[in-house]
């Protein structure tokens, strides 16, 4: 939208005039290095019966002197920079070692290990690397992992990013569009783009229970996936009205602070063990 393109611009601005923001820029090119980054997991449920479905990776870095940051700190710089590639590789690697280590010690149970990458790093030979090494390593295991990918990145270079996506598809990972209904995906896209999940944008489940509108649009987007045959995941619910009304519209996957925040990966074990959310979600 364009509040959000507003939005972008002026927070690129601050961080480019503040100081603090240069001292980022010149300290996360050692952050992977030294050991600075973290992966936080929220996990992702299904809506039928509350069940874990698995998890997402999100990064966050240790600053040594303003302490854990979130990526809105630090990746859109990241991707100027080009230090984009090597966190994200950072991250996979760790996400997929987690993976493989819970998976090891659980039920069985089908489950998947979600990270987020950039059209840069499908692009980037070391990536592809990385995802061939934890698909290997987690060929056994019930975790698979899942991409996620923003749809302007996918419309940019539709031809080699789509390629490349198609292949580790092959290789057999997941590929999400993250925050769908943002950005410019066209219906042909839709069908051409080698893609298994939509990841619905946490706006529209923001307002779905007050604005008709927007929950006829998520509604509409469930359909649409259903006949695509996609599945969907609805992002940041945070009400169990919320839950209840995408459960009933038939959106298969659900994620928000309803079920639980990001978090790190000792916390979310306890998630990996207990299995069912029977919290109070659905009450
Ligand atoms: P995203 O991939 O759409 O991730 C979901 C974001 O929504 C996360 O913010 C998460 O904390 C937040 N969220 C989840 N549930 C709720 C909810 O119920 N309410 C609200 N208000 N927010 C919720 P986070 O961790 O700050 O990440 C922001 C964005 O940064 C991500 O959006 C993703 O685009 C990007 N990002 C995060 N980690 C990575 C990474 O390792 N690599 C890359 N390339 N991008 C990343
Ligand atoms: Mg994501
Ligand atoms: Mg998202
Ligand atoms: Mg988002």
């Amino acid at each position: 939208t364009v509040r959000k393109g507003i939005h972008i611009v002026r927070s690129q601005k601050e961080t480019d005039g503040t100081s603090r923001g240069h001292r980022l820029e010149m300290d996360l090119r050692h952050a992977v290095a030294r050991g600075e980054l973290r992966a936080f997991y929220q996990p992702v449920v299904r809506l039928s019966d509350l069940s874990l479905a698995g998890f997402e990776a999100l990064v966050r870095w240790e600053h040594p002197e303003f302490g854990l940051l979130g990526p809105e700190a630090f990746l859109r710089s990241a991707e100027r920079s080009g230090q984009i590639t090597a966190i994200d590789r950072w991250i996979l690697r760790e996400a997929g070692r987690q993976a493989y280590e819970w998976g090891a010690a659980s039920d069985g149970r089908p489950l998947a290990i979600n990270v987020n990458c950039t059209g840069h790093d499908v692009l980037d030979a070391g990536y592809t690397d990385d995802i061939r090494w934890v698909l290997d390593l987690l060929h056994d295991s019930p975790y698979s992992l899942a991409l996620e990918i923003t749809e302007s990145l996918l419309v940019e270079e539709t031809g080699l990013v789509s390629a490349e996506l198609q292949e580790h598809q092959a290789a057999g990972a997941r590929v999400c569009i993250d925050d769908f209904g943002t950005g410019y995906s066209s219906l042909r896209t839709l069908q051409e783009l080698p893609i298994d999940v939509l990841k619905v944008d946490r706006s529209f489940v923001n307002t779905m229970t007050k604005d008709t509108q927007s929950r006829e649009l998520v509604r509409a987007v469930v359909h649409l996936s259903q006949v695509l045959g996609k599945h969907v995941v609805a992002e940041g619910i945070e009400s169990a009205e919320q839950a209840e009304l995408l459960r009933q519209m038939g959106a298969t996957y659900g994620q928000g602070y309803l079920f639980g925040k990001p978090m790190p990966a000792g916390e979310a074990a306890a998630f990996t063990e207990r299995g069912v959310f029977v919290a109070a979600a659905l009450a």
